[in-house]
């Protein structure tokens, strides 16, 4: 049995507001309003400073962690990630705090794993944008590789009397979760961001209904969550590329099928398909970030001869 924490009512609590903002926010959270932190026994407690990776609360009594961060990523750059999701082995390596073991932060983590602590794990995935993961536990130090790995719990687990109450595979069902979760807000962000967040077919500029839709589709071995077999599409263009309605050639022409073009159904048909038959698909500034034209092709052809 782990020792008492003498912080589990305030982690409640932090746990519970880190949930709710999970909810309001479909689980990207803002960093503006993760500073405004949560309430406890009538004080305002911060979830951290944002800007170092592993905070305790002035408040606890404890001494292990609250919270840990990760920071975004770069636009245009490989993620500088300190932590690594290994789906297969369904764990987090989290990397200690650069500097000496013994320093203050890398102890609170380690306090972390002897009290079996739940902490909330902050997920940069755009710049001030976070992934808010609940409750995370410590649950081993691996001191040769200056880290801790760290295991997701269930979101509905029980955290009252500080134990890991879920077995190891809904906890690597809930790691796993996470994983694509992650896999999938990163995509996204990365191509709306290429695409200056514009539909690459009709130039539609409204977040709400842009997808990031993949070339070789998700799934396929080379189906891969990148920017380079991704496309930036509205609702409309995205289902219809999906459905073979509308093609994109290895040069980045917009093809509509026979089909749509030979209907006459009024103006959506008209002037949200038909009319970009042979137009030029919005290409990203960078040339990085642009579809490569053999994932074009190879998706082009599916389009073909589904038209055939
Ligand atoms: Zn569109």
């Amino acid at each position: 049995m782990p020792p008492p924490d003498p912080d589990i009512g305030l982690r409640q609590a932090a746990i519970a507001k880190a949930r709710e903002l999970q909810k309001l926010f479909d689980e990207i959270v803002p960093l503006r309003v993760l500073q405004e932190g949560f309430v406890h026994e009538g004080e305002q407690i911060s979830f951290g400073s944002f800007k170092k990776g592993i905070h305790r609360a002035r408040q606890q009594q404890g001494p292990a962690a609250l919270t840990i961060l990760t920071t975004a990523p770069k636009p245009g750059r490989p993620p500088p990630y300190e932590d690594r999701i290994d789906e297969d082995s369904g764990v987090i390596e989290y990397r200690y705090r650069a500097g000496s073991s013994e320093q203050f932060d890398n102890r609170v983590l380690r306090a972390a794993l002897e009290l079996q602590a739940p902490m909330i794990y902050f997920r940069g995935i755009a710049p001030s944008q976070y992934q808010v993961v609940a409750p995370v536990f410590v649950v081993a130090d691996l001191p040769d590789r200056s880290a801790v790995v760290l295991e997701v719990g269930l979101p509905h687990a029980d955290t009252q009397g500080n134990g890991l109450v879920s077995s190891p595979d809904t906890r690597r069902y809930a790691l796993t979760l996470v994983a694509a979760r992650t896999h999938q807000r990163r995509f996204r962000e990365e191509v709306l961001a290429a695409y200056r967040q514009k539909c690459a077919v009709c130039s539609l500029r409204e977040p709400d209904l842009l997808e990031a839709s993949h070339i070789i589709r998700d799934g396929a071995p080379d189906g891969i969550a990148s920017v380079i077999n991704g496309l930036s599409l509205c609702a409309i263009h995205h289902r219809a590329y999906d459905r073979n309605l509308l093609g994109i050639d290895p040069r980045g022409e917009v093809h509509i099928s026979e089909r749509l073009l030979r209907e006459i159904d009024g103006p959506m048909l008209g002037n949200g398909l038909q009319q970009f038959h042979g137009a030029a698909i919005l290409q990203p500034r960078r040339a990085a970030d642009r579809p490569e034209p053999e994932r074009l092709e190879v998706r082009f052809e599916e389009f073909s001869a589904a038209a055939a």
